[in-house]
């Protein structure tokens, strides 16, 4: 659920605009600032080591529209069936499982700071909840379980359980 504050956000002035409010670059020192949702003051500058979470072509950016999304939550990664995928950032499972609709089988980790990130659609699943996992971890396979018109990764990173546009964290490269 997202907070009652975000939705009027969302609907008013778009998701990216939304995304900037929780979490920015800094431009000089490239630490990720995370902000108070409610005075966009920054509450706290972190620099972790962030890689891509699978190789593959970008084919949806966050903010774009797609058959299922008026505006996309995360960024896809289309690679090949089960190529692996691993976490963007070291951090622990909280959620390994499927649903049979969404993000089929999917795979959400916490970064602690209120920073999490989701792995959809895959085909496999490495993982279990609570198991603490690193950058080098391979959690699961591509796949296109759920909601998916082909195979690939649904990378989504949430700020305060609120989508952010995942290149705050990744940058303006692609995945190798
Ligand atoms: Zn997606």
């Amino acid at each position: 659920m997202l907070p009652v504050i975000a939705v009027i956000l969302l609907t008013q002035v778009g998701i990216n605009v939304i995304s900037n409010k929780l979490v920015s670059q800094n431009p000089i020192t490239h630490t990720i600032q995370i902000k108070d949702p409610t005075t966009g003051k920054v509450i706290k500058e972190i620099s972790p080591l962030v890689v891509w979470p699978a190789k593959g072509v970008i084919t949806l950016e966050f903010g774009e529209s797609s058959l299922y999304q008026p505006f996309h939550t995360g960024i896809d990664i289309a690679g090949k069936l089960d190529d692996p995928v691993n976490p963007a950032m070291n951090g622990t499972v909280i959620y390994a499982g499927e649903t049979f609709w969404g993000f089929g089988k999917h795979i959400i980790i916490d970064h602690g700071n209120n920073i999490q990130t989701i792995y959809a659609h895959l085909d496999k699943i490495y993982v279990y909840k609570g198991q603490k996992v690193t950058t080098d971890s391979v959690i699961g396979g591509q796949g296109e379980t759920g909601w998916a018109t082909g195979v690939h990764l649904h990378f989504q990173v949430n700020v305060y359980g609120i989508p952010v546009n995942p290149r705050v964290f990744l940058g303006n490269g692609n995945p190798l």
